[in-house]
C-alpha cells in the first residue's frame, strides 16, 4: 500500500480546498435599445467576497450590465441568479428593492436635504436603527458624523456615505458605477484603497465599472474586459495584463510593443529571442511585449541569455521609472520601461533583451523602420 493510500480516512476531505460559493450568476444576458445592441449575451459568475472590475471602452455596455443586474433595466434575453435564486429571466423580474443588491452611483446620489445619518438610514427603510447607522458610519471611517449635513462633506466623505448607505441593508452584492471618477486624482488613489478595504471588511461581493486600467488592475480580485457588449476576457489582474486574450485586449490594458517574428509550432523567434506560443502556429507572427518585459543595460543580461546591441533614441522620465526608446539592429524601434536610474541619453549604446512574458499573435505588426 502506498503512503498516500494509507492516510486515515477523511484527511483528503479535510484538505480539499472548498470551492468558493457563487453569489452572482449571469447567463446569456442581452439588451438592445432600438437598433443599438448594448449587450450581446454576457455570462459572468462572481464568487463570495470577491471584488470584480468591469472594464471596457466608452459605450461597450458596462453601465447597461450593471443596470440589468440591479433591476433598473429589463433584459431582452438571459437570466440573473443571486445566491442561487432567480431574480431575472424565465418570466421572473424582481423589483430592484427586493434584489438584495446595493448600488453606488458615479455622482453618489446622496439626498442633499438629509443629514449623513438619514442618508445611510434611507437604505434600511423601515428597519432603520440608529445602531446600524452608527455601525455603518464606523465601518466607513465616519463615526460620529450622523448629524452632519451632506453638503458640508468632501468628495471622499460623500463617497463613504454612499458606500455606507449601500452596505447598510447587508446586501449580497454591491454594484459601483465608476465610483472614483468624480474625485480628483490624489483623492482617487486613496479612496480606491479605502473602498477596497471597506468592501473586504464588510465581506460583501462587489462588481464595479471603470474605464481606468490602473484602477481595474490595482484593486480587483478579477477583471472582466468587455468589448462591444461581450466579455472578451475574465481573469485575475495578472492574467489579463500578462496573458491578454488578443491584441485588442493587450492594447486596451496597457502599452505594448509588437516585434515581427516567425513561428514554428510552439515557439516563435523575434529579434530579441525565442518565446513560447500558446496555440501552435507556423509562419509570420507578431511578438507582443509590454515595455517592462524588455530590459536594457550596458552589460547585457546577467544569466547569459541572448541580447542585441541597440541605440537609445529618446527617453521619457517619470521619476519612479523611465520609458526608453531604442533602435534595434533591424532599425525597428521599441520602448523599454526600466527604473528611473541610471539616466539614459540619446546616442547611448546599450544591450537589450527579453525579460518578461510575451504573447504571439498571428497578425504581424506594421513595422516602421527608420531610413538609414
Ligand atoms: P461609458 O463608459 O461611456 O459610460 P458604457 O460602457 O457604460 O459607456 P452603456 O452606457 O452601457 O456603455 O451603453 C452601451 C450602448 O447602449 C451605448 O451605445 C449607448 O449609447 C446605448 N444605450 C445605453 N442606454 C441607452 C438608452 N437608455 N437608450 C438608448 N441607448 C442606450
Amino acid at each position: 500500500m502506498s503512503g498516500i493510500e494509507s492516510r486515515p480516512v477523511g484527511v483528503d476531505a479535510l484538505e480539499e480546498p472548498t470551492e468558493p460559493e457563487t453569489v452572482l450568476r449571469v447567463v446569456g444576458l442581452a439588451k438592445s435599445f432600438g437598433e443599438i445592441r448594448a449587450l450581446g449575451g454576457v455570462s459572468l459568475e462572481l464568487r463570495r467576497g470577491e471584488l470584480c472590475a468591469l472594464i471596457g471602452p466608452s459605450g461597450c455596455g458596462k453601465t447597461t450590465l450593471l443596470r440589468l443586474i440591479a433591476g433598473l433595466e429589463r433584459p431582452d434575453a438571459g437570466s440573473i441568479e443571486l445566491q442561487g435564486a432567480l431574480i431575472s429571466g424565465a418570466g421572473v423580474d424582481l423589483a430592484p428593492q427586493r434584489r438584495r443588491i446595493g448600488m453606488v452611483f458615479q455622482d453618489f446620489a446622496l439626498f442633499p436635504h438629509l443629514d449623513v445619518g438619514a442618508n445611510v438610514a434611507y437604505g434600511l427603510g423601515r428597519r432603520a436603527g440608529e445602531r446600524r447607522v452608527e455601525e455603518m458610519l464606523a465601518l466607513v471611517g465616519l463615526a460620529g458624523a450622523a448629524r452632519r449635513p451632506v453638503h458640508e462633506l468632501s468628495g471622499g466623505q460623500q463617497q463613504r456615505v454612499a458606500l455606507a448607505r449601500a452596505l447598510a441593508p447587508s446586501p449580497e452584492l454591491i454594484l459601483l458605477d465608476e465610483p472614483f471618477s468624480n474625485l480628483d486624482a490624489s483623492l482617487r488613489q486613496q479612496m480606491r484603497d479605502e473602498v477596497r478595504a471597506i468592501i473586504l471588511q464588510a465581506g460583501v461581493t462587489a462588481l464595479f465599472v471603470t474605464h481606468d486600467q490602473e484602477e481595474a488592475l490595482s484593486i480587483s480580485d478579477r477583471v472582466a474586459v468587455i468589448r462591444d457588449g461581450r466579455i472578451v476576457q475574465l481573469g485575475t489582474p495578472e492574467e489579463v495584463y500578462s496573458r491578454p486574450t488578443d491584441r485588442w485586449a493587450a492594447e486596451f490594458l496597457g502599452e505594448i510593443e509588437v516585434l515581427p517574428g516567425e513561428a514554428e509550432g510552439v515557439w516563435a523567434t523575434c529579434e530579441l529571442g525565442t518565446v513560447p506560443v500558446r496555440e501552435p502556429i507556423d509562419g509570420d507572427v507578431g511578438v507582443m511585449l509590454r515595455p517592462e518585459a524588455i530590459a536594457l543595460d550596458t552589460k547585457g543580461p546577467p544569466d547569459g541569455r541572448p541580447s542585441v546591441v541597440a541605440e537609445v533614441v529618446s527617453r521619457r522620465y517619470f521619476g519612479h521609472d523611465q520609458l526608453v526608446e531604442v533602435e534595434l539592429p533591424s532599425r525597428v524601434r521599441v520602448h523599454c520601461r526600466c527604473l528611473g536610474l541610471p539616466a539614459w541619453h540619446p546616442g547611448d549604446r546599450v544591450r537589450v533583451w527579453l525579460d518578461g512574458p510575451a504573447m504571439v499573435v498571428p497578425d504581424g505588426p506594421t513595422v516602421t523602420r527608420e531610413p538609414r
